[in-house]
């Protein structure tokens, strides 16, 4: 229970620590300046010797450094005030402390200032360029402005020589800086994680401990270069931020112990003297072991380079001979690399291609695909299937396949990107549309009637059985006209079948170009017999159409010697109905096949509606 309590006000206070990180570093930034001056003023050596090394410019360096432009005013305030605290804690002065806090600010600022310049970047010691830059910057430029200042402070106030003073105040901070900024940028910017799996990682600062002890501690024998191989192995194993934190640490622990207790430095000196051997010994069994520590780390990395070339060689090979086109990507689309299958592919050349973002060649309507399937990968899903256009490079579209995978950091398993498999799928594709067509052109085949080119019976089936329900559903009238053409027999006879087909033919256009709405259905019934579906039209908008089509048959003027007027006529059935449930479709056919009857019975070439007969003579005699 107490225990719960413990973790959770714990983990509530690294919250809290977390959540104001940036209030607080002004603060931390104080405690270690004061803490650091504090260290170093107690363990001063007797005049005339300076400081060995002034640490507390290179942690206020590793703050600035890390901080933007407009935080630096603060550190250098909080620093001034650490750096007078701790030396006031000490030494109980507080003009000479002030001038020399006031100079070692002056010299970070100094220093800052030139390493920031023309380069915005964050500070990395791994590459060779910002450490020759730190050197020349940090090193030696900063510490020698500020020393000047302090030499022609000793000279004007204390009389003392003005190059000695100048010189070991370039020296006590270059080397304090040079040792402490590495690691202390080294532990705000990662918190001294580990770049790479060590077993045991405690060994090596363990050990480094021990070598330092027997190097500064004892008197016996001049051991201090054993501190190197013990350095040499920490940055082997554990990287260049520990390294640096191990060089801070024998320099903290070298100076207290070297002037604190009779340590191996002075030994080193004595037996210089008298044992120069014993000296040679303790070198040469350093440069050894440094030796043997380094050669075993290149002889691995010598194995695992070969074994790393054959890999790269092996994925090179099924990369660039691959006929799919491999891409990488970040998140947002960005390539960093492409096969060289996008020559044969796309006309692109790998290097042209990957200067584009990954949507930035696709179809404008497919773009909304990859989109949506990046936005699902970013979402956590591990892999997509894709198909759009691409653009070639002469400008022309083909279908390609896309496999999206999410890419994960090794380490870290947080997703770094995303690696495409592009397949051309262009004749599949055609394939497919032809197939389409065909299929398309089959229903439509098996939907038309072939003489009139008008929906079959099958057609008009389905068409009126949807919009039946259509209309029962919205409670719409739904009316059916049935046209019959007038004495037709006798016009096969007069002028034989194929003039009757094409008479049919007049007569299904004259319909056609009667029928306007996109909804309404004009389809051969059967035989010399047409139906017209019109959904949504009440009895006299289908009798309005019903006298369209016979006008425009009419405006035709097809002859025909047996009808009393000479010309080509119908007959129309009209039927209208309002569905209600229970009733059958087949009504509204019936009905609209009893006016048509009527019309027929009549006299023909008129036009009936089932509910009240109507007649109407269309076509005058022929002229
Ligand atoms: P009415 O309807 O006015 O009573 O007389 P009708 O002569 O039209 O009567 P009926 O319905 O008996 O005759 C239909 C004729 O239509 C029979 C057939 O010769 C003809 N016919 C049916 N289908 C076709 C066709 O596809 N082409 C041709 N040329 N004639 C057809
Ligand atoms: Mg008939
Ligand atoms: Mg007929």
């Amino acid at each position: 229970m107490r225990d719960g309590l413990a973790i959770s006000v714990s983990h509530g206070a690294l919250r809290w620590l977390r959540r104001n990180r940036l209030a607080l570093n002004p603060v931390a930034c104080v405690l270690t300046a004061a803490l650091s001056t504090a260290f170093v003023v107690l363990n001063e050596p007797p005049a005339p010797v300076t400081d060995l090394l002034w640490i507390a410019n290179g942690i206020l360096l590793a703050y600035l450094l890390l901080a933007p432009r407009r935080r630096w005013p603060l550190y250098l305030a909080a620093g001034i005030a650490g750096q007078i605290i701790g030396s006031a804690v000490v030494l109980h002065t507080w003009i000479p402390n002030s001038v020399s806090a006031c100079l070692n600010v002056l010299e970070v600022a100094v220093s800052a200032i030139l390493l920031k310049r023309g380069n915005q970047d964050l500070p990395d010691f791994t590459r060779t360029r910002y450490q020759l830059r730190f050197l020349s910057c940090a090193v030696l430029l900063g510490p020698a402005v500020a020393g000047l200042f302090y030499g022609f402070y000793v000279a004007v106030w204390m009389h003392g020589p003005f190059v000695f003073n100048w010189l070991t105040w370039i020296a006590a901070d270059g080397l304090g800086t040079a040792v402490t900024a590495p690691a202390c940028v080294a532990v705000f910017q990662n918190g001294l994680r580990l770049p790479w799996p060590v077993k045991r990682p405690w060994i090596y600062p363990v050990l480094l401990v021990i070598c330092t002890s027997i190097a500064f501690h004892q008197s016996i024998w001049p051991a201090a270069a054993l501190v190197y191989p013990a350095l040499v192995l920490v940055l082997l194993a554990m990287g260049m931020a520990w390294a640096a934190l191990g060089t801070l640490f024998v320099t903290i622990a070298g100076s207290y112990l070297t002037l604190r207790s009779p340590g191996s430095l002075p030994v080193a000196a004595l037996l210089n003297h008298s044992h120069p051997a014993a000296r040679l010994q303790v070198l040469v069994v350093s440069a050894l072991f440094t030796l043997y520590c380094i050669s075993i780390v290149i002889d691995r990395k010598r194995v695992t380079e070969k074994k790393l070339n054959e890999t790269v060689a092996l994925h090179a090979l099924v990369t660039e001979n691959s006929r799919d086109l491999i891409m990488l990507s970040d998140l947002d689309g960005r390539r960093s690399y492409v096969s060289g299958a996008a020559q044969a592919m796309t006309g692109w050349s790998p290097r042209e291609l990957v200067r584009y973002r990954s949507v930035e060649l696709v179809h404008p309507e497919d773009q909304l695909v990859l989109k949506t399937a990046l936005a699902h990968l970013k979402s956590g899903a591990e892999g997509e299937l894709v198909e759009y256009r691409m653009r070639r490079r002469e400008g022309s579209y083909f279908w390609v396949e896309a496999s999206l995978r999410l890419v994960r950091d090794h380490a870290t398993g947080k997703s770094t990107g995303v690696l495409k498999l592009v397949r051309d799928v262009s004749r599949r594709k055609s394939a497919e549309k032809e197939l389409e067509d065909a299929y398309r052109a089959i229903e439509a085949l098996a939907e038309t009637d072939p003489l009139t080119r008008l929906a079959n019976r099958r057609r008009f089936d389905q068409c009126l059985t949807s919009e039946w329900r259509r209309a029962l559903r919205d409670r719409a009238p739904i009316s059916l006209l049935l046209i019959d053409v007038d004495l037709f027999k006798a016009y096969n006879d007069t002028y034989g079948h194929l003039r009757g087909d094409s008479c049919l033919k007049q007569i299904a256009q004259a319909a056609m170009d009667s029928v306007t709405r996109p909804g309404d259905l004009v389809a051969r019934f059967g035989g010399e017999e047409f139906a017209v579906v019109l959904p949504n039209t009440a009895r006299e908008g289908a009798l309005k159409i019903a006298g369209q089509i016979s006008r425009a048959l009419r405006d035709r003027r097809l002859p025909h010697t047996a009808t009393p007027t000479g010309l080509v006529t119908v007959s129309i059935g009209c039927a209208t109905m309002v569905p209600e449930v229970g009733q059958q479709m087949l009504n509204l056919i019936q009905q609209a096949d009893d006016a048509l009857y009527a019309a027929k019975r009549m006299g023909r070439n008129r036009i009936c509606s089932a509910d009240e007969t109507v007649a109407e003579f269309v076509v005058s005699q022929a002229s």
